[in-house]
């Protein structure tokens, strides 16, 4: 039974909520984690049966976030609520939650303390035919697999600049299916001139070369430099044309050629997940090296600017599982600081040395997150070559045309573009194009992207719900 009020909520179960979780456990809080996915673990540990994850792993974070889960379901202070999703935060931390058993109702809770944990989502770049059936983005692909057990087709084409193309292609091979070749943006030379900073990393060093190896014996075809262009089908995606690109991102004529798949999969690195932290007021900041709009947490306690709403992982900058696991457990050492529930005497200097080592590693792996984003962000050119009848907005079918011409017009803001083209607006409420429409600004205009999103704030609900829930979240809380 859900209560009206506790002490500490947690959106997102993913490695960043569940480290906090774990961490704050036993120190006298009653605690929720509100999760939309049928099973804890978030993007990283995503599987039909969390207890059972089958499969060798080349990331130790994936063993850690088992354990985390093992622990998290004995704990009594703990109570899961999955399969429900925080639509809006009102004012006094009160969130409006819709669960999927019920989905014609919507609850409100109350929370003491609230923990943001709600990861990152993929970067798109669009292209005539992205919205054909069959076109898919990498973690979709994964969904598919690792939620519902089966494959996206028989063969699949990957392309992109994302880290997760290559464990996405390990994915597929391991389940049976066949990658039709791997296009990758960055070539080699790209790659290579990150190998010196890799050495402070080498766990990660190993992990990419694992996957390499994975592709070598998987005979995968890997066109680096390379494109999508265009997707083509009769009702479902059948061919791809991928091109060639010089460094600076340019399309190089004459180096098309077409591929046929059963589907096509892409996915361009990831933008943070700060849709509630804007809606409660919580200040951002721009940061590239980041991954875009983040949520600032200017104290070391990983509060934000808005007292009492903390944010730990992927909103405070995509970095990857390590950094989301420190980010959680430090999240939630700075709540039990504030609460003075630091233990006395030596466990006092224990808790010190632990948040001390712990960050320095936050250190550590924000360095990493520079190198991340920075491979999988794309040039200038990758947005200035979108033709003008591909599709930006797919909920309110907005063309790079029609953005273009508003540009044009002195629409140069994300907020005011939305206004001018609906850009935005429709069912997913930017989710998709958000971040592709604010780089398409930058690129099209000298704008400095100096505001959360320029007024593109996000509004209750969050995610599409049926009305009749909206409006019943008054009945129930009577
Ligand atoms: C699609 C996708 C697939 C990925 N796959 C991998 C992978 O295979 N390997 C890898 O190393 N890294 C992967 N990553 C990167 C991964 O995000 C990080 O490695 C890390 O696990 C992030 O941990 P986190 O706790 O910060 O966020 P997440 O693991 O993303 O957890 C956040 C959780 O919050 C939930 N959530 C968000 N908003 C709401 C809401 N409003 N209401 C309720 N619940 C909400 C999400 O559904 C999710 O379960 C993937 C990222 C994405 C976006």
């Amino acid at each position: 039974m859900i209560r009206p009020f506790y002490p500490i909520v947690i959106i997102g179960a993913g490695m960043a909520g569940l480290a906090a979780a774990n961490t704050l456990s036993g120190n006298g809080y009653e605690i929720l984690i509100i999760d939309e996915n049928d099973h804890i673990g978030g993007q990283l540990l995503r599987t039909r049966d969390p207890i059972q994850p089958g499969g060798w792993s080349p990331d130790p974070m994936k063993s850690i976030g088992f354990d985390l889960i093992k622990r998290l379901k004995t704990a009594k202070d703990i109570t899961v609520m999955p399969r429900a999703e925080v639509l809006g935060i009102l004012p006094d931390r009160r969130l409006l939650v819709h669960t999927m058993d019920r989905p014609d109702t919507c609850k409100e809770i109350r929370a003491g303390r609230l923990i943001l944990a709600t990861g990152a989502r993929e970067r798109y770049l669009p292209f005539p035919g992205w919205t054909l059936p069959g076109v898919m983005s990498l973690g979709a692909a994964q969904i598919l697999m690792k939620h519902h057990g089966v494959l996206p087709a028989a063969d699949t084409l990957i392309a992109g600049s994302s880290p997760l193309m290559m464990v996405l292609a390990a994915e597929l091979l391991a389940n049976g299916g066949k990658v039709a070749g791997l296009a990758d943006e960055k070539g080699m030379k790209d790659k290579a001139a990150f190998l010196p900073f890799l050495r402070h990393h080498w766990p990660k060093l190993l992990e990419g070369g694992w996957y390499t190896g994975r592709m070598i014996m998987g005979r995968v075809n890997q066109y680096p430099r390379t494109r999508v262009i265009t997707a083509t089908g009769n009702g479902r995606f059948k061919t791809t044309v991928l091109a060639s690109i010089d460094p600076k991102g340019r399309i190089i004529p004459g180096t098309e050629m077409e591929i046929q798949a059963g589907a096509l999969t892409v996915g361009y690195g990831f933008a943070p997940n700060i849709e509630l932290g804007v809606q409660a007021g919580c200040r951002t900041g721009y940061k590239p090296s980041l991954g875009g709009w983040v949520l600032e947490t200017p104290h070391s306690r990983y509060e934000t600017s808005v007292p009492g709403i903390y944010a730990a992982g992927e909103p405070t900058g995509v970095g990857g599982a390590k950094k989301s696991w420190i980010d959680g457990r430090l999240a939630a050492m700075g709540i039990l600081k504030s609460d003075g529930k630091v233990p006395a005497a030596r466990h006092k200097q224990r808790f010190d040395a632990t948040r001390a080592h712990l960050r320095r590693q936050a250190e550590h792996q924000l360095a990493y997150a520079g190198f991340l984003n920075r491979l999988t962000a794309l040039p200038d050119a990758a947005y200035t070559t979108i033709p003008d009848e591909t599709l930006i907005c797919r909920c309110e079918a907005v063309t790079m045309g029609d953005i273009r011409k508003r540009i044009t017009q002195g629409f140069d803001t994300p907020a005011v573009l939305k206004k001018a083209t609906r850009c935005g607006m429709g069912r997913c409420q930017g989710r998709i194009c958000g971040p592709v429409t604010q780089d398409i600004i930058r690129v099209l205009t000298a704008n400095k992207p100096d505001a959360p999103a320029t007024g593109t704030r996000a509004r209750v609900p969050v995610k599409p719900v049926p009305a009749a829930a909206l409006f019943s979240s008054k009945e129930n809380n009577r």
